[in-house]
């Protein structure tokens, strides 16, 4: 006789568990630990960053207002980017323009992003992590949970090791699909309510770019960009053009994101673009990661044939991980909407501010993009509720997949605003597991106050 339960080779036992260890799970670890609890921190991968590391997204997005004049994202994002810095694994977001080569000179909402080099993020922030004494886990996927009553009892994970229970005082899920959530019987929508989501795109990297051909081709067509209002919204598309009359192109992008990086001749691809993927379907990303290693090749060959500078280039590494922009958004006690976001409404509970622009990739069709950008200087909140799933009292949920309309979460899921979240959920953790309280009864502007201490920029709630 054989029964699977007997493959439970280990039982865990801590007050705040983080599963996902992506840019909100980091954020969201370091926070609770630093608020004096016992952190474990599961992840599927032997590292941490998620998308910026298996992803191989990058640059940090905007960390500012729309102006560029003010940081808004600060606490443990600036705490990490300012540990790079020192490395020389980032460079400062307040001393990079656009439009840049680190824009892929695009100038609208990407004032101040931030190059950074993947591999050393790996180690800086698991660095982070260890010294703040967070248990890491990885190698090891959630599987399921035990709910009683609104409460998550403990957890099922497994690893090579076989199966293992986790049981903690408060679980928050930074999975980017709210796996945890949807597993335990939160209410989600999918995409755009209707099950559309954003395209996939899987992200490269490239080597032995030389910088000053890449210049002067920018500067030999700076009457041909794309501008809407008088800014750069599109790059490279001349050359897409060429290609696409030529029969080297058949991709649904009419222009290419490259991304220069904080080494001058390694550059981040962001160009392809897989339709119809479902992020939380195995076999819909088998067939995205298969789909996305073509176009990379196609996209690899365009590179080296059309853009001076690039004639030498070499193919360093694709993401490990498909590039997933949208899947499941919580149904939460509030919901971040695009009107919120455009108007820069700052509710009273909110527990992050910031000013990024709604990017909807595909939108209106796989050739079509939306990308609205606030008006100067403004910014909008984040409630505390968007992290609340609506019917559970001690899960929260931090990242892209918190309670937002799927327009809203085209503006929060870049980096920044997912550490920003992640933060906040951890600091609300260690408050629900010290204060023994549910999360809706938590006192909102108690998290604000010791966000504040964190170095969280709340200017304006
Ligand atoms: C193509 C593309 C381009 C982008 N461009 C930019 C950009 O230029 N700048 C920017 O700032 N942002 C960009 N973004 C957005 C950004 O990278 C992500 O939205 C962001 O990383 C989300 O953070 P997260 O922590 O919520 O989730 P993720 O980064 O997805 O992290 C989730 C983590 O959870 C782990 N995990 C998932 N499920 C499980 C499970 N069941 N068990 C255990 N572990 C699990 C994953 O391995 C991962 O480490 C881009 C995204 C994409 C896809």
């Amino acid at each position: 006789m054989k029964d699977f339960k007997d493959s439970i080779v280990n039982h865990y036992n801590t007050d705040v568990v983080i599963v996902g260890g992506g840019p909100a799970g980091i954020c969201a670890a370091c926070a609770a630990a630093d608020s004096g609890v016992k952190v474990m921190l599961i992840e599927q991968y032997g590292f941490v960053g998620g998308m910026a590391t298996a992803g191989l997204v990058a640059p940090f997005m905007t960390c500012y207002d729309s102006s560029g004049g003010t940081k808004l994202i600060r606490g443990l994002f600036e705490e990490l980017v300012n540990r790079m810095i020192a490395e020389g694994a980032a460079l400062p977001p307040e001393e990079i323009g656009a439009p840049s080569s680190f824009t892929s000179y695009i100038t609208n909402g990407h004032i101040h992003v931030t190059p950074f080099d993947a591999e050393a993020l790996k180690r800086i922030a698991e660095q982070m992590l260890i010294e703040r004494g967070v248990k890491l886990l990885y190698y090891t996927t959630y599987v399921s949970s035990t709910v009683r009553y609104n409460k998550i009892d403990e957890i099922l994970i497994h690893n090579k090791s076989g199966f293992a229970s986790v049981s903690a005082k408060v679980f928050i899920d930074c999975t980017g699909d709210a796996d945890v959530a949807a597993r335990s019987g939160a209410k989600f929508t999918v995409g755009n309510g209707n099950g559309k989501m954003q395209p996939a795109s899987l992200f490269f990297r490239i080597g032995n770019v030389d910088l000053s051909k890449i210049e002067k081709d920018i500067e030999e067509h700076k009457n041909d960009f794309y501008r809407k209002d008088g800014v750069n919204y599109r790059s490279f598309h001349w050359h897409v053009s060429r290609a696409r009359a030529a029969g080297d192109w058949n991709l649904a992008r009419v222009s290419i994101g490259l991304f220069r990086g904080v080494k001058e001749d390694e550059w981040s691809v962001n160009t392809s673009r897989i339709m119809d993927i479902d992020g939380t379907d195995a076999e819909s990303l088998t067939r995205g990661s298969i789909e996305g290693r073509l176009q990379v090749d196609q996209i690899f060959r365009f590179l080296v044939k059309y853009v001076p500078g690039c004639e030498n280039a070499k193919l360093l590494c694709s993401g490990s991980h498909l590039g997933i922009r949208e899947t499941r958004h919580i149904v939460g006690l509030s919901t971040l909407t695009a009107d919120n976001v455009l108007e820069g409404k700052i509710p009273e509970d909110s527990i992050m501010v910031a000013a990024n622009s709604i990017d909807i990739h595909g939108k209106f069709g796989p050739l079509s993009n939306q990308y609205v950008t606030l008006p100067e200087g403004k910014y909008y909140g984040v409630s505390f509720g968007t992290m609340v799933p609506k019917d559970f009292d001690n899960l929260l949920v931090a990242g892209r997949c918190i309670s937002a309309e799927s327009d809203a979460a085209g503006a929060i899921r870049v980096m920044p605003p997912c550490m920003a979240l992640g933060q906040a959920a951890g600091v609300a953790a260690a408050l629900m597991t010290e204060q023994s309280i549910k999360a809706k009864d938590l006192s909102v502007s108690q998290l604000q106050a010791v966000l504040r201490e964190q170095n969280v920029y709340l200017e304006g709630v």
